[in-house]
């Protein structure tokens, strides 16, 4: 049916591949491309399918990737780079006609601070050349936005509450590692705190709010309350919703491991002078600590993601409701080598781009993913290994 371009061979970009080669009917070429080539060889290689193929690309250069789209034709880039990249890949869809998707919001390197305004920007641009950019589309955000979006046509007459709860329940044995790339993570926890009450913004200290939340199949967790972009577009596209916060799971020593990080200077994001050589501390560590894609082998557990809406249900009456997914960390590697949380990424990344595919989700402009129908993403994504569960009328805990 068509030609899509991958960028980003890390876990997510993996995984991404590995479920577009289950549906070939779908995506009938495939290319992976990356700064560094062999990375995309490997990924090829490990498909071993004819229609899949490897290129180079610094995803930094407008010139760099409007070249790898003449040279491809694309009808869709699937954009699992890192969210620095969002914009110059955006621009060069503009310029070659290609539609998008990503699964992170655009960030600017030398300031750890993540809006939509700089990709909302492109939306009349997207609009007049026809092509659809489907923003945001991992699990949070992406299946969180759709959750809610499946809350509010099936159930809800008016959503005045949401809670996006984010538990890891896994073990991956180290002392300390992120699930996905560190720089990214790091730069995300470290940040204030921000919750939508009301109208307004709050702002709290990093991690300062947190309470215990017990999570399906896996039990009472310390969940941390963190800014994440999709209550942006949630609460601007839900606009009965009153308060709108978003919570993650971490360990003491997880946490720990955090404030010494930070406590000597670890986590900065500036350049200092090393021997003559300019570094970035944060970068720096990234390439110390474990790589991501190689905590699979051994990682046990699940994560378990998913929404608390409460509000009033279509008859105007209360009702408090629950939808998540729970993700075996080995089941996902068994699967594809990744762990579970480049899998909760790379196979709602893959629907996206099978629902544009496909024509469910085709809307020039700029969209984020709850503006879509949720009813036929959610059909795919239980057949694609995301299996999802509700519940009605419960205590959601979350105060
Ligand atoms: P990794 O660090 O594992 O991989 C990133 C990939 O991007 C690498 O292959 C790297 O290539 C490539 N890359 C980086 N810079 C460039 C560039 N300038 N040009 C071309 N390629 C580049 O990251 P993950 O796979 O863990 O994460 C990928 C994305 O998914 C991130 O944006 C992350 O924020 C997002 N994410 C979203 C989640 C969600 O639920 N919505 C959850 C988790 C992640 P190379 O090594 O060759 O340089």
């Amino acid at each position: 049916m068509a030609k899509v371009v991958i960028i980003g061979a890390g876990g997510v970009g993996t995984v991404v591949a590995h479920k577009c080669a289950q549906h070939p009917e779908v995506f009938t070429e495939v290319v992976i491309a990356s700064r560094t080539r062999s990375k995309c060889e490997a990924i090829v290689e490990a498909i071993g399918k004819p229609n899949f193929s490897a290129d180079v690309v610094d995803a930094d250069s407008v010139p760099q990737l409007v070249e790898l789209f003449h040279r491809h034709k694309p009808e869709l880039v699937i954009n699992v780079a890192l969210p620095y990249q969002d914009l110059t890949i955006m621009d060069a869809c503009l310029l070659c006609g290609v539609n998008y998707l990503d699964t992170a919001n655009y960030e600017p390197k030398d300031e750890a601070h993540f809006e939509y305004s700089w990709q909302w920007a492109y939306k009349q641009r997207f609009e007049d050349a026809g092509l659809t950019a489907i923003l945001g589309c991992g699990f949070d955000p992406g299946v969180s936005g759709v959750f809610t979006a499946y809350a509010a046509k099936h159930y809800f007459s008016e959503m005045q509450t949401l809670d996006i709860v984010d538990c890891n329940g896994g073990d991956h044995g180290k002392a300390f590692a992120t699930n996905f790339n560190p720089e990214i993570n790091i730069r995300e926890i470290t940040q204030n705190g921000r919750f939508y009450k009301d109208g307004e913004w709050i702002t709290t200290g990093p991690l300062e709010i947190h309470q215990t939340l017990t999570y399906p199949n896996i039990g009472e967790r310390e969940s941390y309350m963190m800014y994440h972009e999709e209550l942006e577009s949630l609460v601007k596209n839900f606009p009965s919703i009153r308060q709108a916060r978003f919570w993650m799971t971490f360990g003491q020593e997880y946490l720990t491991h955090l404030r010494v990080i930070q406590n000597i200077g670890m986590a900065r994001i500036d350049e200092i002078d090393y021997n003559g050589q300019k570094i970035v501390p944060l970068q720096f560590l990234k390439a110390v600590l474990p790589n991501p894609q190689d905590l699979g082998e051994n990682y046990h557990g699940e994560t378990s993601i998913g929404c608390r809406i409460a509000g009033l249900d279509k008859e105007g009456k209360p009702l408090t409701y629950y939808i998540w997914n729970n993700c075996s960390h080995e089941a996902a590697y068994k699967e594809t080598g990744m762990q579970a949380v480049s899998y909760t990424t790379g196979v709602p990344a893959m629907v996206g781009a099978m629902m544009f595919l496909t024509g469910k989700w085709v809307r020039p402009g700029v969209n984020n993913v709850e503006e879509f129908d949720p009813d036929p993403f959610l059909a795919e994504l239980a057949k694609d290994g995301l299996p999802w569960n509700e519940s009605f009328n419960i205590d959601l805990e979350v105060k």
